[in-house]
C-alpha cells in the first residue's frame, strides 16, 4: 500500500501492469526530450546567454539585452527569421489574436484549415459574443475548411478553399482544442501548409501551436509554416514563466505583430522585462523535459483509463504530437469525480473541490482541476471541461512524471469510489 495516499490494492496493481506497458513508449518520449533539451543549450550558447540577462529592465526597456537575446534563442529553435517573446501577452488567445490582428487588414479573409478554431477564438474572429472589436467588426471575413468525418484534414478542400485570392491567412490549429479530433502532426501540418500554398502562393500559413512545442522534434515553422504563436504558461514556459506568449516566424510578419502588440513605430524596440526575463529563460531550459513529464503522465492516463474501459483520444500507443489526452468519461457525474481525484494529487490546492463555472471565453459551463503553481498554467498538472456532451476531460500537464502519475491514480481512485469505474 502506498505510504502517503489511500489508493486501492487493486488499482495499484492495475497500475504497475500499465506501467510496464508503457515503457517502450516512454523510451521514444526520452529521446525526443533529449533531442530538444540539446537544441535548447545550443540555442542559448550560440547567443551566449549569461547572468546579466536575466536582470529586468524597466520602464521603456530601450536596449534590453536579455529580452532581445531571448527573441533570437525562440527563432533559432523554431527555425524562423525571426521571434517575438514577451511577458506582455496575457495569454495564448491574446497572443494569437495579436498575431491575427497584426497580419489581417479589412478584406482579407481568415481561412481555417482545420475546422471550427478553438473556443476562444471564436469571439476574436467574430463567431460567437458580443462581437466588439472581432476581427469580423474590422472588416476581415471568415470562412473555415471542415475536417473529413474521421478528424483528419481535407487537403483537397484546402486546395480549392485557399485558391481565393482574398485568402490572407491559413489557420492550423495543431492541438485538439476541446474536441476529440486528432492532434495534428508537425509532418501533416506541413502537407496542409504546401496544399494551401500550391493553390495560393501569397498566403500566409499561421500554426496556433499550443500544447504542441518539443513534443516533437520538429516545429511547425521547419515544415513550412511561416508563423506560429503559442502560450507561455503551456509548454515552451516549461512551468516556471510566470506568463507571457510567443510568436515565431518571418521577419516582415513578426514585425507587424510587434506593432500590433505595441505600437506602430515602437514594434520591439520597448517593453521593459520587469523581473520576467529569468523565469522565462529557465523555463524553456526546462521545457523539453517538462513536455515529456507531461506526455507521459498521459500517456500513462491513457493506458490506464483504457483498462477500466474509457475511451481515450488519443490511444495509449498512438503517436503524440502534443500534451492533451482526453479521456471520455460519459457523464457531469464522472468528469467531477476525475477532476477532484486530480485536484486531490497536488502540491497545492489539493483542498479544494473543482466546480463548474462560466468562465470568460468559453460557451458552456466549464469543470476544471488545477493545482498549479502559476494560475491556470496547463503545463502544471490540470484537466478540465466543458459540461456537454460527450462529457469528456481534456487532461494535460504534469510538470513532473510521479506528480502527474498520482495525480491519474488518484482520478481513477475517485471514480471507483463513487462506483463510476470498476477494476475488470
Ligand atoms: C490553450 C489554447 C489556446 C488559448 O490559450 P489561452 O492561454 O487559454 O488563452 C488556443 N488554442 C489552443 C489549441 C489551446 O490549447
Amino acid at each position: 500500500m502506498n505510504e502517503f495516499f489511500q489508493i486501492d490494492p487493486a488499482l495499484e496493481l492495475l497500475a504497475q501492469r500499465v506501467e510496464k506497458e508503457v515503457c517502450p513508449v516512454f523510451a521514444s518520449l526520452e529521446a525526443t526530450a533529449e533531442y530538444n533539451q540539446l537544441k535548447v543549450i545550443a540555442a542559448f550558447q550560440k547567443n551566449q546567454v549569461s547572468e546579466s540577462f536575466f536582470y529586468g529592465s524597466t520602464g521603456y526597456g530601450y536596449g534590453d539585452r536579455g529580452r532581445d537575446a531571448l527573441d533570437a534563442i525562440y527563432a533559432q529553435i523554431f527555425g524562423t527569421e525571426d521571434a517575438l517573446v514577451r511577458h506582455n501577452f496575457v495569454s495564448g488567445t491574446h497572443t494569437l489574436a495579436a498575431a491575427l490582428f497584426g497580419m489581417l487588414r479589412p478584406g482579407d479573409i481568415l481561412l481555417s484549415l482545420t475546422g471550427n478554431p478553438y473556443d476562444t477564438m471564436e469571439e476574436v474572429i467574430g463567431l460567437r459574443g458580443e462581437g466588439q472589436g472581432s476581427l469580423k467588426d474590422f472588416g476581415v471575413g471568415y470562412r473555415q475548411v471542415e475536417l473529413l468525418p474521421d478528424g483528419m484534414p481535407d487537403l483537397d478542400a484546402i486546395g480549392r478553399e485557399a485558391a481565393r485570392p482574398e485568402v490572407k491567412v491559413a489557420y492550423i490549429q495543431r492541438s485538439r482544442g476541446y474536441s476529440l479530433r486528432p492532434s495534428f502532426s508537425v509532418e501533416l501540418v506541413g502537407r496542409m501548409a504546401q496544399a494551401a500554398k500550391r493553390a495560393n502562393p501569397n498566403v500566409i500559413v499561421m500554426v496556433d501551436n499550443c500544447y504542441g512545442e518539443f513534443s516533437e522534434k520538429l516545429e511547425p515553422t521547419q515544415v513550412g509554416a511561416d508563423i506560429c504563436a503559442g502560450s507561455l504558461i503551456k509548454n515552451p514556459g516549461g512551468g516556471i514563466a510566470q506568463t507571457g506568449g510567443y510568436i515565431a516566424g518571418k521577419r516582415d510578419l513578426v514585425h507587424l505583430c510587434a506593432n500590433r502588440l505595441t505600437a506602430p513605430g515602437i514594434g520591439r524596440e520597448e517593453g521593459c522585462s520587469l523581473n520576467q526575463s529569468r523565469g522565462m529563460y529557465m523555463g524553456l531550459f526546462f521545457a523539453p523535459t517538462v513536455v515529456c513529464s507531461a506526455i507521459k503522465t498521459a500517456v500513462f492516463a491513457a493506458r490506464l483509463f483504457e483498462s477500466l474501459g474509457f475511451s481515450c483520444f488519443p490511444k495509449w500507443d498512438e503517436p503524440r504530437t502534443d500534451l492533451i489526452q482526453a479521456v471520455l468519461l460519459g457523464s457531469p457525474e464522472g468528469m467531477t469525480a476525475f477532476c477532484g481525484g486530480i485536484q486531490r494529487g497536488s502540491a497545492v490546492d489539493s483542498f479544494v473541490v473543482p466546480e463548474a463555472w462560466d468562465m470568460p471565453g468559453y460557451g458552456d459551463k466549464v469543470i476544471m482541476a488545477a493545482g498549479t503553481f502559476t494560475a491556470g498554467a496547463s503545463v502544471e498538472l490540470s484537466a478540465d471541461g466543458p459540461l456537454r456532451e460527450p462529457y469528456a476531460v481534456w487532461m494535460q500537464g504534469g510538470l513532473t512524471y510521479p506528480s502527474g502519475k498520482i495525480g491519474v491514480l488518484l482520478a481513477a481512485q475517485s471514480m471507483l469510489e463513487k462506483g463510476l469505474a470498476q477494476i475488470k
